[in-house]
């Protein structure tokens, strides 16, 4: 038996014509790049606003960039704190300290993964001016609660949607609840691109004026910069990939979910603790984690018999040797360190069999009664 984390051959197997019209389309008008007046980089961004409901969609080269630049758009940089969650991948704070800033952490919330909003207040300070709010593992944050602390505090919100296209909060999809958001298409991602791409949302047509300029050397025609900016650019292969596959997506999404109701029922009699949603969300399980109390034991024994599994993310942020400098200890962030002992990401793609998570979690079910 062999399992894998995920299974892109098998995903373009089943669009592969869809997807090679595409690219050969692309490569036929030589439109790999060009921004915006490349025509196929403005109908993803026309598409994917529409699918989210949201106003103007920016592309650019990838996830990290669009949180970056969206931080610049917002004038945030030297002298500048930004809060973030303890739990995260690298890039939520890694674009705050690229703009100068700094990242300030804020633990887990003990059943959702994302940040624990009732825990932000205390972390703001008069240099404070804006809150991450990553939809974690697919999950939306606890959205009501983070706007109410940033209306409060008058802090900007930007949504890091790396992992959680189409995840919905109270009706809404993510991307559209806070000042701007960030999404990236790496490949891995529930709408992953072939190559890194990434894009920008927001209703603020300042903010996309000026997310728009940055990515594209500070101009918004050709030749007048009127600012100094980058090239952060969103290529036309990619953008034709992402338009075929944003097709898909409604119904990848709910394969997700349904292989996350299997896992769950299936792993309901065991000492793993399966993934948890309040009733008001719609998670689209990028990734499906649970919390085993051995994690050597049960991931290897699930290697073993040829399942391939991760661990997002074993250092919780603050506790990496990149931000040694804030001096943080365990006891500083207790959640984030407790989980990121015991959290365990199972194979989940839409293309899972149920035989699959079956065998999957009967690996688990032995390894649990042999490490107790
Ligand atoms: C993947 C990811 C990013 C960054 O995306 P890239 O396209 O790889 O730069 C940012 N935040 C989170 C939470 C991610 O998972």
């Amino acid at each position: 038996m062999k399992i894998p984390f995920a299974d892109l051959r098998a995903q373009y197997e089943s669009i592969k014509p869809e997807i090679d019209a595409a690219i050969a389309s692309v490569i036929a008008d030589s439109a790999f790049v060009g921004g915006y007046e490349n025509h196929y980089v403005r109908g993803f961004e026309e598409a994917f606003a529409g699918y989210l409901n949201a106003k103007h969609c920016i592309g650019c080269a990838n996830g990290t960039d669009s949180i970056e630049i969206l931080l610049k758009a917002m004038d945030i940089g030297p002298g500048d704190e930004v809060i973030v969650p303890a739990h995260s991948w690298i890039s939520t704070s890694e674009a705050v300290s690229a703009v100068g800033a700094r990242p300030v952490f804020v633990d887990t919330h003990p059943t959702y993964y994302t940040l624990d909003a009732k825990l932000i207040e205390a972390r703001v300070t008069p240099r404070t001016k804006a809150i991450i709010a990553v939809h974690l593992y697919g999950l939306p944050a606890e959205m009501d609660e983070v706007l109410a602390v940033a209306r409060k505090h008058r802090l900007r919100v930007l949504e890091d949607c790396a992992q959680a296209h189409g995840a919905e909060y109270k009706g809404a999809k993510v991307g559209t609840l806070g000042d701007a958001a960030s999404f990236s298409f790496f490949p891995g991602k529930n709408l992953g691109a072939y190559g890194d791409a990434g894009c920008m949302v927001t209703n603020d047509p300042e903010l996309a004026r000026r997310a728009r300029m940055i990515a594209n050397h500070g101009q918004l025609e050709k030749h007048n910069h009127i600012v100094e900016g980058r090239n952060s650019r969103l290529d036309g292969l990619q953008a034709a990939v992402l338009v075929v596959k944003l097709r898909h997506l409604p119904h990848w999404t709910s394969l997700r979910q349904k292989h996350a109701e299997r896992y769950s029922g299936l792993l309901a009699r065991l000492a793993v603790t399966a993934p948890a949603a309040p009733a008001h969300s719609r998670h689209v399980y990028h990734l499906y984690v649970v919390q085993v109390p051995d994690r050597a034991a049960v991931q290897g024994a699930l290697a073993a018999a040829g399942v391939s599994t991760g661990v997002h993310y074993p250092k919780a942020l603050p506790f990496l040797a990149a931000y040694a400098g804030h001096g943080h200890r365990p006891a500083d962030f207790p959640v984030a360190a407790r989980h990121m002992d015991r959290v365990l990401s199972l194979p989940m793609f839409p293309e899972l069999t149920p035989e699959q998570i079956e065998a999957v979690v009967s690996v688990i079910a032995d390894a649990a009664v042999v490490g107790g």
